[in-house]
């Protein structure tokens, strides 16, 4: 499989070099050049790593399977469960990894094939993120430690859970946390200013984790399988889901789209936003309106302007009523989180932290407007934990540490704060 630009598309880059890379070399995003069929069968194998194998050996050609599915079940070592929250609405639970969010799952198979990589030809590499919230704590956790690399974090200052912070902040070693005076937006264009340039890269070797990273993108598509294997077998469902992805860059449910297209039986998506909602205007008009960057409970989802949503335009062709046959949106407000939170609680005792909130209750306004609603499955991207003082004022409850993050919590912190002005991003880069 070859990696072209979403605004070029002549292939260009190989696996191996577009996870070096992280963007194309116009600065645009990477995308496969073609979406592969799985084999019949495929995608519906009866483990999780094998439905990974499946997925990920069509677009990675350049590591054997068998090392392919040893580097597959070191990095998912922890369970991806599908539960039954209430009549016709599943949850996906992607959060029993390290960092207790989804991100784990792209981030550790993406740490394991860098590692793989690097170990062949004995280069040295500087991995840097733009955070909202968890990717960065996912990232520290996948990376540290691991030999030859080192890791740059951009989070925006105060617009993060301390929980959180301290995830990305504790651990030092080769893990840099940085401040940024800004919102996540800035965060992410600064990482995308400093891969694209030339000054930096005379210094250093530059790739970034965010989930524009195609090795985080791809090794999301196995999970969207794997629900659905385990809605046949464990539930007894066998009528095509729906999804309901809660949505931030979009970088989950761009993957759940590459599996349908890959033949994966799934009816479609609902992206479900907080405040956030530029993709609602979107879907009705065809055109992206930029708006400034709403501060929401669902901290991890506050992002203005989505960057897989080029990805997405560019797999419909910029055609945006295919791209409406498959995916809808719905945005919930900080009031039905909380209110879903507090009922969820209630009539199910289960706790869900306010991201998977925000989907769930998407999901119902789904099954409201829908005569005949399809199984409905709900992507839970973070364990309530993550963001315990907002799940514990709705519910009135207090709930346990788990014991990583109660760990993180009496570390001491290493931070650098810095303006959103590339120039300092720059300085410490080729210092
Ligand atoms: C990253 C994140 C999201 C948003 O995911 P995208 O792939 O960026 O859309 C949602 N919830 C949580 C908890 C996250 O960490």
């Amino acid at each position: 499989m070859k990696y072209h630009s979403v605004l070029n598309s002549s292939p260009t880059l190989s696996f191996r070099e577009a996870l070096f890379a992280g963007l194309a070399p116009d600065g645009a995003l990477l995308v496969p050049e073609t979406t592969p069929r799985l084999l019949s069968d495929a995608g519906r194998s009866t483990s999780l790593h094998q439905i990974g194998l499946d997925v990920l050996s069509l677009f990675v050609d350049e590591i054997p399977n068998q090392k392919l599915l040893s580097i597959l079940r070191n990095a998912w070592n922890f369970p991806i469960p599908l539960v039954k929250l209430d009549e016709g609405i599943f949850l996906l639970e992607l959060f029993h990894g390290p960092s207790l969010a989804f991100k784990d799952i792209g981030v550790r198979f993406m740490a394991h094939v860098i590692s793989h990589f690097l170990e062949h030809h004995h280069q040295e590499l500087t991995v840097l993120v733009a955070t909202s919230g968890n990717t960065g704590s996912a990232v520290a956790r996948g990376f540290y430690n691991v030999p030859n690399i080192s890791v740059a974090i951009f989070f925006p200052s105060e617009k993060i859970s301390r929980l959180q912070e301290l995830q990305m902040t504790t651990l030092g070693g080769n893990i840099t946390a940085i401040e940024v005076e800004g919102t996540f937006d800035d965060c992410q264009r600064l990482v995308k200013r400093a891969l694209a340039d030339p000054v930096v890269q005379r210094h250093r070797t530059l790739t970034t984790a965010n989930s524009i990273n195609v090795g985080r993108l791809l090794p999301q598509i196995a999970y969207y399988g794997w629900s659905i294997a385990q809605l046949q077998r464990q539930f007894g469902v066998s009528e095509s889901p729906l999804v309901v992805v809660p949505s931030g860059n979009f970088g989950n449910i761009t993957a759940g789209v590459y599996a349908k297209w890959m033949g994966m039986p799934l009816r479609g998506f609902i992206a479900a936003t907080n405040a956030n909602d530029g993709v609602i205007h979107y879907l009705h008009t065809g055109e992206f309106v930029p708006a400034d960057t709403i501060r929401t409970i669902s901290n991890a989802m506050d992002v203005a302007n989505p960057g897989n949503l080029a990805r997405l335009q560019c797999l419909y062709k910029h055609d945006v009523r295919l791209l409406r046959n498959d995916i809808d949106a719905v945005s919930i407000s900080d009031e039905e989180t909380i209110a879903e939170i507090r009922r969820t609680y209630e009539t199910r005792s289960t706790i869900l932290d306010p991201h998977s909130a925000v989907g769930v209750a998407a999901a119902r306004k789904a099954q409201q407007w829908m005569t005949n609603a399809p199984p409905i499955i709900v992507t839970a991207p973070a364990h309530p934990a993550k963001c315990a003082d907002i799940v514990q004022e709705a519910i009135g409850t207090t709930i346990p540490l788990p014991s990583t993050l109660q760990e993180s919590m009496n570390r001491p912190t290493h931070t650098i704060t810095m303006p959103a002005r590339y120039s300092e991003v720059r300085r410490l880069l080729i210092s």
